[in-house]
């Protein structure tokens, strides 16, 4: 019977990423994970990491020590009862400067080409199979392959590249928030047809427009005045579906993340740009419409928001 799998992109995903690792001193496990592969393991997944190397055609780093480098990567996770099952590695780039490695390649995410590899060496069924990382290439390498995909969060200002190319089927905040969707879907019993649960989070849910007042028509007399409105609307509602989307995402990683004082602090002023963000909700709602109060609602909304985003990112960087 074929086995199921995570497969692991490696970089800012299990481990920090200052760049490019040559040096196996410079592997340092992100918060979370060596827990969280206990709990794939447990639940019955090989942990194979997928990782492109480029750094190897770009003469940054020999093959020799890219195995030093992930030789300690197995080493601390099995300080922590982890057992990673194979680690695959994609050293090809077409702008290498070493003609060994100078080439395109079907490994090289997004190509599916490891993953491939991998369940046909390892005996994988890739449809039961997850894909976790936290670029879009590891998303399309994971789809391309047939895996369900999720997009990975480490930091909350951080850039992904060209997110939009192709949709992870789940976005996490972190490692952990990964583990429960999984969780999800394995107790759900029916891993594919994950667009019909409505208790995970999905990454691609376009919310839904708020609903005006249906008097709105009646208090428009000029004929200037509604277009005027109607985009002002149309921007408040913007800003708001932006808040609601950057609290939700900072509602998981509180609930996902790791405990401090600086994370307490930053959800409590979350907590608050909630409250402003409601009271412009209200506001916007309220029949007797003041532009001025919902603007003002927003600023303060806005202004908190950004005191916590500030403390979480402060809080990333302890
Ligand atoms: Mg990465």
């Amino acid at each position: 019977m074929s086995d199921k799998a995570i497969f692991l992109d490696r970089d800012d995903t299990l481990i920090a990423d200052p760049g490019y690792i040559n040096h196996p001193d410079q592997v340092k496990l992100l918060d979370g994970v060596a827990e969280s592969l206990a709990e794939f393991s447990q639940m019955g997944y090989k942990l194979i990491v997928v990782s492109n190397q480029s750094g190897v055609a770009r003469a940054i780093l020999t093959e020799e020590t890219l195995s030093e480098i992930h030789s300690r990567l197995k080493q601390l996770l099995l300080e922590k009862n982890v057992k990673l099952d194979k680690i695959y590695y994609c050293p090809y780039h077409p702008d290498g400067v070493i003609d060994k490695y100078r080439k395109e390649s079907d490994l090289r995410k997004p190509n599916p080409g490891m993953l491939l590899e991998a369940a046909d060496e390892m005996d994988v069924k890739l449809s039961e199979s997850w894909m976790i990382g936290n670029s879009s290439r590891d998303i399309q390498a994971g789809s391309r392959a047939g895996c369900k995909t999720i997009l990975i969060n480490q930091r909350l200002n951080q850039r992904q590249t060209k997110p939009e190319k192709i949709k992870p089927d789940y976005k996490a905040v972190n490692m952990k928030e990964a583990v429960n969707i999984i969780k999800m879907q394995n107790r759900s019993g029916t891993n594919t047809n994950i667009q019909n649960k409505p208790f995970i989070i999905k990454p691609h849910q376009q919310p839904q427009p708020l609903q005006k007042p249906k008097e709105k028509a009646q208090l428009n007399p000029s004929p200037k005045e509604p277009v005027t409105q109607n985009v002002s609307e149309h921007k408040i509602e913007k800003v708001l579906h932006n808040i609601l989307e950057q609290l939700k995402s900072m509602q998981r990683d509180n609930i996902f993340g790791e405990f401090s004082t600086m994370r307490l602090i930053a959800g409590i002023v979350q907590i608050l740009a909630l409250a402003s963000l409601f009271a412009g909700i209200w506001f916007l709602m309220s029949p007797d419409k003041d532009n001025n109060n919902i603007l003002i609602s927003l600023a303060f909304a806005l202004v908190l928001q950004v005191m916590a985003m500030t403390f979480y990112t402060m809080q990333n960087k302890k």
